[in-house]
């Protein structure tokens, strides 16, 4: 029944909307079952916190740890690493755009499972700062944001925050510094328009999870209800890669 009303909603390409092959088997989002099967999906049980896999349900030692989050809860389609990697940087560096749909729609279907997102009023891509956008041409949150949007019918707000001042790399700094080297970066530019709202906000990747928390920081600073997250890829926990 649930694939039927995920055919429902994903009606089954011809071809394979990773790998371009024609459909031989089900799949989910417009994705062939074997690329489903290669994509290191999270479907254990997770941190109540941050969303990152673990043994139990239960909150993770870094968020145990963790003085204050400003979003409610977090969660991640799936792992940082191969075949979600890959197509991340597909993606982002060789601006393959069209993967924005069926990676989008995975987060969507993600977030279909739910509750406490099913309420989220509005949807917020986690925004780059207009050097990089210039760079790189568009914003990857931004367009994994709107596909979400369209399958939720939930409105975006795509100039609502906006990264003012661009920060050093963030990879070589520890979690308290990235903190400290974020803070500025972000600005609400309606203030008003979230009063009372709850927000969700959508990022690609999820590392220390402090982007995303002063995002909500500045959310919350500028009225907002509560701020959930969801992103395509986490870090698994103790982990270093860079993103
Ligand atoms: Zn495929
Ligand atoms: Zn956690």
């Amino acid at each position: 029944m649930y694939r039927g009303f995920l055919n429902f909603i994903f009606p089954e390409p011809l071809h394979c909307k990773l790998c371009q092959q024609p459909m031989r088997s089900h799949g989910v989002a417009g994705i062939c079952g074997r690329c489903i099967e290669r994509l290191p999906l999270i479907n254990t049980s997770a941190c109540r916190v941050c969303g990152k896999p673990l043994y139990i349900q239960s909150t993770c030692s870094e968020c145990d740890n963790e003085v204050l989050y400003f979003y409610e809860r977090a969660i991640a389609v799936g792992l940082y690493e191969g075949a979600i990697r890959h197509y991340i940087h597909r993606l982002k560096y060789y601006k393959d755009i069209s993967l924005a749909e069926p990676l989008g729609s995975l987060m969507a279907i993600r977030l279909k499972e739910g509750k406490d997102f099913y309420q989220s009023e509005v949807v917020i891509p986690v925004p780059i700062s207009p050097k990089k956008k210039e760079k790189r041409g568009f914003n990857q949150s931004y367009l994994l944001a709107r596909v979400i949007s369209r399958i939720l019918k939930k409105p975006l707000l795509s100039d609502c925050l906006k990264r003012v001042k661009d920060t050093r790399a963030q990879s070589s700094l520890s979690r308290q510094d990235r903190l400290k080297n974020l803070r500025g970066a972000f600005q609400v530019t309606i203030p008003g328009q979230l009063r009372g709202k709850e927000v969700l906000l959508v990022d690609d990747v999820y590392t220390t999870g402090s982007t995303v928390n002063e995002c909500a920081r500045v959310l919350m600073g500028s009225g907002a209800l509560k701020v959930n997250v969801i992103v395509l890829a986490t870090v698994a926990l103790d982990s270093n890669l860079k993103r």
